[in-house]
């Protein structure tokens, strides 16, 4: 108990304990799909419950039904297929982190991982509940934004892939409809690249003031495509994709990265709130873009 007293404990039930709820584990992902469909939209899929049950003891999420999809151990891999790497939607953070060929193609995934909450969190949060819990502060969304991966979706008509930049609607909000789950993202492997991942946060483990994510693709010196991914700092899609425009076609210069920094600045709207004021997250996307770009490039040729 976190309030200290009975009386404490009774004024706030109502914010400590979550509504009544039913359960099911779901033994497959057909099964999970039959039962999002008997249940309809009052029905969720429950992963590692890192966001949605502190959000149900808030009452801010009141799900009547569910849906366990935690033994589903088919939707939990890191694997290489053909030119791209695959990332199933159970993967735990700590997968992620722990998985060395994710380390030798997608250095910002590590970077990324390695300042995501804690190792507890980390153990059990899932790479699809961070997707679709689509927290703007969530950090694995900008890094695959950046990366221009592709997320597969899964439904009772069948599987359908999204763009991970189009995955997000708005805020705690995707294009994940009430009877399809996200199965896998993603990844397209190309030769050239490099990638890195900054964050600001106001104490180790806790959510970003603000982080900025980039991957490179480098031909004779003249960035030939470039990806950049902005977390809780109001980027449309958590892309910076003017910064990118501009760069892409240029050479790798510090004055053309400091120059895309501040596009990625000029076009960001970040909110303040109590991490910090609007313009200090404007100078954070300045300056982390610029970082993670000259950084990225040094890892950029393998
Ligand atoms: C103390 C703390 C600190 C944290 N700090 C950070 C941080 O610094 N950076 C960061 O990025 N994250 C942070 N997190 C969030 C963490 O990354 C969680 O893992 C993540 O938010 C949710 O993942 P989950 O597997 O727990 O999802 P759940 O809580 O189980 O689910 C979240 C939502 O996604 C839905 N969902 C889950 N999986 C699927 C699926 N496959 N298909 C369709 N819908 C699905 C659920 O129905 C629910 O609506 C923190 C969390 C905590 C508790």
């Amino acid at each position: 108990m976190t309030g200290g007293s009975d009386e404490w404990w009774e004024g706030n039930a109502a914010v400590q304990v979550p509504a009544q709820v039913e359960y099911e584990k779901a033994t497959s992902v057909e099964h999970a799909l039959t039962l999002l469909t008997r249940y309809g939209p009052e029905s969720r899929i429950l992963a590692g419950g890192h966001s949605l049950i502190p959000m149900m003891k808030l009452r801010l999420a009141q799900p009547e039904m569910l849906i366990d999809i935690n033994g589903l151990t088919e939707l939990c891999y890191i694997t290489l297929a053909g030119n791209q790497l695959r990332i199933g939607a159970l993967t735990r953070h700590a997968q992620l982190l722990d998985s060395a060929v994710v380390g030798q193609y997608f250095a910002i995934l590590h970077d990324a991982e390695r300042v995501i909450a804690d190792p507890i969190v980390r153990n059990w949060g899932t790479v699809g509940g961070s997707l679709c819990q689509a927290d703007p502060s969530e950090d694995l969304s900008a890094a695959f934004a950046a990366l221009k991966g592709t997320m597969v979706i899964q439904g009772p008509g069948g599987a359908r892939e999204v763009a991970a930049r189009e995955f997000h609607t708005g805020p705690y909000q995707t294009v994940v409809r009430p009877a399809e789950i996200l199965i896998e993202v993603r990844l397209p492997i190309r030769a050239g690249g490099g990638s890195s991942y900054r964050k600001v946060a106001r104490r180790a483990g806790d959510w970003p003031v603000g982080a900025v994510g980039a991957a490179v693709w480098l031909e004779r010196d003249v960035v030939a495509d470039v990806g950049i991914g902005l977390t809780a700092l109001g980027a449309r899609n958590f892309a910076a994709a003017e910064a990118e425009d501009y760069l892409r076609g240029r050479p790798a210069t510090a004055d053309n990265l400091d120059r895309a920094g501040q596009i990625a600045a000029e076009n960001c709207r970040p909110v303040a709130d109590q991490r910090g004021p609007a313009d200090y997250k404007r100078h954070l996307a300045r300056v982390l873009t610029a970082r993670v770009l000259s950084e990225a490039l040094s890892r950029a040729g393998g």
